[in-house]
């Protein structure tokens, strides 16, 4: 991912060799990639089963600024999975209990939190202060808000679903003109389930956050670092019961929106 021109990488200090010395020294990383990592800045929609590993390994690692949008507040039916609360935050705003938590794992990166609803009002005043934009959100609305805008602005967008004991992930590179869209892989939903929260009415297995996130925080990783080989182009479809990871091919949809602006 290039950074913007007028992101100078920082000269890294004896602490942050110190606390990332275990990255550094991979050859695919390095001093650079941990400067770069430093530098960039990631948008985590959702504070919930996928947010919560999400945040935790960005701020872990060394994502220099971190953004957390939620409008909820902590539940007890949350902690199964959303395992950056703990019982001392129920009706707690998620936003800032997660940046509380983050702070702890690492006081030196920016961590900024929106306790709001993401809207169509909103978005831009939000996610142009980011260059990467990670969604763990819980409805199609918001899921295809944050797909349109991400498409709109050529940003890199890393997209995850979970339900009972399944779970998807999408890397979406907007600024690669061949890159597909969600509305190629769903191309609409009923407006009755716009808005459904899925894990509420079908139920979910704590560690399905966990696997799904995580694999969402590395890809953010490798697309920071241009690393690897980008998801971009696939979906990968994950079966926690079999145990089966199947990464499927998804092409631009030609009646999709992204055909039309992005060919
Ligand atoms: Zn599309």
């Amino acid at each position: 991912m290039d950074l913007p021109e007028n992101k100078k990488l920082m000269k890294l200090k004896q602490k942050h060799i110190d606390r990332y010395s275990r990255q550094i020294i991979l050859k695919k990383i390095g001093v650079i990639g941990q400067k770069k990592l430093l530098n960039s800045s990631v948008l985590i929609i959702g504070a919930g089963g996928l947010g919560s590993p999400i945040s935790l390994y960005l701020a872990a690692i060394g994502v220099g600024k971190i953004g957390i949008v939620d409008k909820d507040n902590v539940e007890i039916s949350n902690l199964s999975r959303q395992i950056i609360f703990s019982t001392n935050d129920i009706n707690k705003k998620k936003s800032h209990a997660a940046v509380n938590k983050l702070k702890k794992i690492n006081p030196d990166i920016k961590l900024i939190s929106f306790q709001k609803k993401l809207d169509k009002y909103n978005i831009n005043k939000i996610a142009n202060r980011f260059d990467l934009v990670v969604d763990g959100s819980d409805n199609f609305r918001t899921r295809f808000l944050i797909n349109d805008y991400c498409l709109k602005k050529k940003k890199i967008l890393v997209s995850g679903a979970i339900s009972k004991f399944d779970g998807h992930v999408y890397t979406f590179n907007f600024s690669k003109k061949e890159s597909p869209c969600l509305r190629c892989f769903i191309p609409s939903v009923s407006q009755t389930t716009m808005d459904l929260d899925n894990c509420e009415f079908e139920g979910i297995l704590g560690t399905l956050g966990g696997i799904i996130g995580s694999i969402q925080a590395n890809e953010v990783v490798k697309e920071i670092l241009e690393v690897g080989d980008s998801l971009c182009g696939h979906i990968l479809i994950i079966d926690a019961l079999k145990l089966t990871f199947r990464k499927v091919k998804l092409n631009k949809r030609k009646d999709c929106q992204c055909y039309e602006k992005r060919k």
